[in-house]
């Protein structure tokens, strides 16, 4: 029964996951939105507390945009069927890291050559706990 789409047999279905994937991200959004448009009266010291979590969520947010842009570019590639192909090398991206990360654009060796997440994660991580201790 589940072989009944034969001509999609090849592919696992990315479009789903990243569909999926794309309803977290605005439902996680959605959320902090939320929580931020509720958060209404407050005593000083929990305001001084907001102006950090505010800044969390923005900056969390941002993140949350950056993968949902990565979400659509992902769902693009696979309308215009070049998924799965290393923007960089284009060499084919490994099927288990698609798996995990179905919206890669570059396979494992140029993600790393590329990526400047752990640098930018860990000022992040430096300035938000300047910011609590105080
Ligand atoms: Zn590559």
């Amino acid at each position: 029964m589940r072989r009944a789409r034969a001509n999609h047999s090849i592919v696992p279905d990315y479009r789903e996951m990243l569909l999926d994937k794309k309803r977290e991200v605005i439902a996680s959004l959605g959320a902090k939105y939320q929580a931020v448009a509720h958060s209404g009266r407050m005593s000083e010291e929990d305001q001084a507390q907001f102006s950090i979590d505010e800044f969390i969520t923005l900056r969390l947010n941002h993140l949350d945009y950056q993968q949902l842009k990565l979400v659509d570019e992902a769902l693009d590639r696979l309308s215009a069927g070049d998924y799965g192909v290393c923007l960089a090398c284009d060499e084919p991206i490994p099927v288990k890291r698609l798996q995990a990360v179905p919206w890669a654009k570059h396979c494992v060796s140029c993600q790393e050559a590329l990526a400047p997440a752990p640098v930018e994660d860990a000022s992040f991580r430096e300035m938000i706990s300047h910011m609590a201790v105080r």
